[in-house]
């Protein structure tokens, strides 16, 4: 089972999937695998090397996009298909809905257009469940004000209106993927926050 991680900035999205992880790892063991893009493999770190590179300040945002869709693509040959083969659980932090809102939305070069991009770096592989994390964009920007940790600088125009276009963008995604997304409340006390994410995936893998 693939499972993804998907929100908005300050959403906790990594937190909560950390405290997840400790939640299920009891009763899934070695069954399960934790991951985030470029998951550890040579070629996508070097590839993210690039996306970090705060220097690159003149990155258009369709080499972006592509430069993304690389790396995913070597971390699904090298990481999500071999477990995918052992039967594993994967939960993956962002996949391509982060880039269709991202890019596509956020840097407004078309969702459709970046998703169609990135189903040739996918081969069609769709998340069997994706958890989107919810939060306002006024809270999101708040809170990665107090506690940013994020290594991609460069790419964190950090303002409103950029934060409101990629929660547009994932919006529409949630409401074109209904059966695929489940939304999960983040604007609420982190251990309610937990407590409704774990019982999304407990159902989900039958714990
Ligand atoms: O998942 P996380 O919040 O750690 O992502 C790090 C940063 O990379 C975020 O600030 C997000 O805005 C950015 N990002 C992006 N496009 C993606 C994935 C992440 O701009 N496709
Ligand atoms: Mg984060």
């Amino acid at each position: 089972k693939f499972i993804t991680f998907e929100g908005p900035d300050g959403a906790g999205k990594t937190s909560i999937l950390n405290k997840l992880v400790e939640k299920v790892q009891q009763k899934l063991a070695q069954n399960l695998v934790v991951t985030r893009e470029p998951g550890g493999t040579a070629i996508a770190e070097a590839v993210r090397n690039v996306l970090l590179d705060n220097s690159n300040t003149n990155m258009d945002a369709r080499t972006e996009a592509l430069l993304f869709a690389a790396a995913r693509r070597q971390h699904i040959v090298e990481i999500i298909e071999p477990a995918l083969a052992q039967n594993k659980v994967i939960f993956c932090d962002r996949f391509v809905d982060s880039s269709v809102a991202y890019q596509g939305a956020g840097r407004a070069i078309g969702m459709d257009e970046v998703y169609n991009m990135n189903l040739f770096a996918t081969n069609g592989l769709t998340p069997d469940l994706t958890l989107y994390f919810d939060v306002p964009s006024e809270v999101g920007l708040e809170r990665i004000k107090n506690y940013r940790t994020d290594e991609i600088n460069r790419l964190d125009t950090d303002t409103l209106e950029f934060h409101k276009r990629v929660k547009a963008g994932y919006q529409k995604l949630i409401k074109d993927h209904s059966k695929r997304i489940v939304i999960i409340n983040a604007n609420q006390p982190f251990a309610d926050v937990l407590q409704v994410a774990y019982q999304v995936i407990a159902n989900y893998l039958e714990l």
